[in-house]
């Protein structure tokens, strides 16, 4: 079920074990050969998905996000973690008013977890029990196994997935250009005794991918999506049948 497309009395009726689903995405510069929107594609397909079983809502997707870190490349939108954090609360409160208490922020973009997070831990104070499915952490090991050579930021992993989701937006004739690119064999970040030295993806890729994006193909995509959206609803159903008082934080111990 789709938020915006139902009204006010069917959403009045929604079962207390309903889990809502905000996906949460970015536009910012994803290299030569994807487009600025792939987190929120990514993070509304898995979503929709998601929302075809059981009692689920799909809510409108949070297409920006936090980007500081690629601020240096046109068209990329940023807004402070803050912003992210409490438009979260906010919309888990808009929910629990009317007594849909779960949450599950899809989120498609690394530097959006952590106020993402806040936001989970501030709403579980108020009884609204939001959590953070970082999709692709969901499955690392078929990642890994896939791209055993590492895989950041506009690189095979997401790359494969737009081959699945929206294939005309995928540049395939700026691939072999990308794969050229200092970027495509480095891991985000670079380091210096273990510290990290630099933090945005100008400073260790020309063209902003980080990782291999013509490593991609269709067929990849397909099983990377299979397995994290399988991931996603195996939450939603986990997250669905727990009681309140198991998912509430302990009450005082005094
Ligand atoms: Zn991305």
């Amino acid at each position: 079920m789709e938020l915006a497309r139902m009204t006010w009395e069917e959403v009045a009726c929604l079962p207390p074990d309903c889990v809502a689903l905000l996906p949460v995405g970015a536009v910012e510069q994803h290299g030569p050969v994807l487009p600025l929107g792939t987190d929120a594609a990514i993070a509304s397909h898995l979503a929709r998905a998601a929302a075809t079983r059981g009692n689920r809502v799909l809510l409108p997707t949070l297409a920006v996000g936090v980007s500081h870190e690629h601020r240096q490349f046109p068209g990329t939108l940023s807004v402070p973690p803050d912003q992210v954090r409490d438009l979260a609360i906010s919309l888990g409160r808009s929910l629990a008013a009317h007594d849909v208490r779960r949450l599950v922020f899809v989120n498609g973009h690394g530097s959006n977890a952590a106020p993402l997070a806040e936001a989970a831990l501030r709403l579980r104070e108020e009884s609204a029990y939001a959590f953070v499915f970082n999709w692709w952490q969901s499955i690392p090991e078929t990642i890994a196994a896939l791209f055993p050579s590492g895989d950041a930021h506009g690189g095979a992993v997401e790359a494969s997935a737009m081959l699945v989701i929206d294939p005309e937006s995928v540049r395939t004739g700026r691939m072999a250009h990308a794969s050229a690119d200092r970027g495509a064999r480095v891991p985000w970040g670079e380091f210096v005794e273990g510290v990290q030295v630099a933090f945005d993806a100008a400073e260790f890729s020309d063209l902003g991918n980080v990782g291999d994006p013509s490593l991609a193909d269709a067929e990849t995509g397909k099983t990377i999506l299979r397995e994290a959206a399988e991931c996603l609803d195996r939450f939603c159903s986990w997250l669905a049948a727990q009681r309140d008082d198991v998912l509430r934080p302990p009450s005082s111990r005094r």
